[in-house]
């Protein structure tokens, strides 16, 4: 196996670490690039934007040389990147270094090795004699929650495009990764009555009414510690739930009229959302009709801020198989990171996470890569396009 990535790919991964694509920044100038790529070497990208036109997704096919659309290979990817605010860099996070065999800036394992190493790789993609087609889904804002995607994915299941498979890029150093947790993120208003904090009898106490909910979210955090489900491929290996952030007051002798309190649950496949959403959803209620007794104008509403689902591909899922065939590393670890991948499986594509470099050095100050990881990402990519092509 290669230990040294190629000059070009190196270039390129350079390229697309020089684009500023954190998330609150614009992706149009990295996609335009990608556009450009595309373009020479005769393919043209469908775009899917997001409301404002700020930033844009982007799905690309490859088609089998009998002309073929449908079936065939995803290869997913975001686009965006973390903030650097506030990190302290050894060196400039937008400007690769290389030293001591490692690739360091802002999105070198998180995930712009991937990209760069498909992008790299576009034309050796379209001179292929392809048996079945590759697909390309670069998507934007997922590091706020796999905002992004969800069109891309959207757009996919409208086009009937049915892939076989789809390999999302994060960094698994490598490793065949099939389960992850979903991700869904609440905040919950809470709205009382104002009164000077001596004349309680006045007043609708926000935040004494938020911390019912507060027990009651970790009562249920309690409940999935102890009595599961659980899958012990996970280093936590049951839901987890907790209340991450509370607002609430705005002086020491007010009662305070409001308090939001944020919680979220990361989840396992095997939980049923929907229901531990309305469980929370019903508390809100109840608690919002006692405080109602008291002041007809209060009110608790809960709002879902984020959710991505969760993915637990089946071990002998074809999509595994390939990705073995392809020089990943089989593995029964499930991360405790979330992914796009549960949006491709949720739209009922199998779905691996797999790609060079460590999530340890991810969203981290001096992010880097090791270059021998570029390599096997390479060598993979050129693998799998070897084996989707016609041996005629
Ligand atoms: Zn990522």
């Amino acid at each position: 196996m290669p230990d040294a990535p190629t000059d070009a790919t190196i270039a390129e991964i350079a390229t697309l670490i020089g684009f500023d694509t954190t998330s609150r920044e614009s992706n149009l100038p990295l996609i335009d690039h990608v556009v450009e790529r595309l373009a020479a070497v005769g393919v043209e990208p469908v775009l899917v934007p997001n409301a404002d036109g700020t930033k844009t997704n982007l799905l690309a096919t490859f088609p089998a040389a009998d002309g073929t659309v449908t079936g065939g290979v995803v290869l997913s990817a975001h686009t965006d990147v973390v903030p650097v605010d506030g990190q302290a860099w050894s060196s400039e996070p937008f400007a690769p270094e290389v030293r001591d065999g490692r690739l360091y800036a802002r999105g070198s394992a998180d995930m712009k090795s991937f990209l760069g190493v498909v992008v790299a790789k576009l034309p050796q993609i379209a001179q292929a004699t392809l048996a079945e087609p590759i697909h390309l889904a670069f998507s934007y804002d997922e590091e706020v929650g796999c905002v992004g995607a969800i069109g891309l994915v959207d757009e996919i299941v409208r086009r009937g495009m049915e892939p076989r498979g789809c390999v999302v890029g994060e960094p698994t150093s490598m490793r065949i990764v099939r389960g992850h947790k979903s991700m869904n993120v609440f905040r919950v208003d809470v709205r009382g009555l104002a009164a000077h904090s001596s004349l309680t009898p006045q007043g609708v106490n926000a935040i004494a009414h938020a911390a019912e909910l507060v027990r009651f979210v970790h009562g249920v955090a309690d409940e999935m510690r102890l009595e599961g489900p659980f899958d012990d491929a996970y280093v936590v290996p049951f839901t987890t739930v907790s209340v991450n952030r509370i607002d609430g007051g705005i002086a020491i002798n007010t009662i305070p009229a409001e308090c939001t309190v944020h919680f979220e649950f990361r989840a396992l496949t095997t939980v049923d959302h929907e229901a531990l959403v309305q469980r929370f959803r019903a508390e809100c209620r109840r608690i919002e009709a006692a405080m109602r007794e008291q002041h007809p104008g209060a009110s608790v509403e809960l709002t879902t801020t984020a959710a991505a689902p969760g993915v637990d591909t089946p071990a002998d899922a074809e999509i595994v198989a390939m990705a073995a065939s392809w020089g990943a590393e089989p593995s029964d670890a499930k991360v405790t990171y979330g992914t796009e991948a549960g949006l491709f499986a949720q739209a009922g594509i199998p779905t691996v996470v797999c790609g060079p470099g460590d999530i340890a050095q991810a969203h981290a100050a001096d992010e880097f890569i090791e270059l021998d990881q570029i390599a096997r990402c390479e060598s993979f990519v050129d693998r799998l396009i070897a084996d989707l092509s016609t041996t005629a």
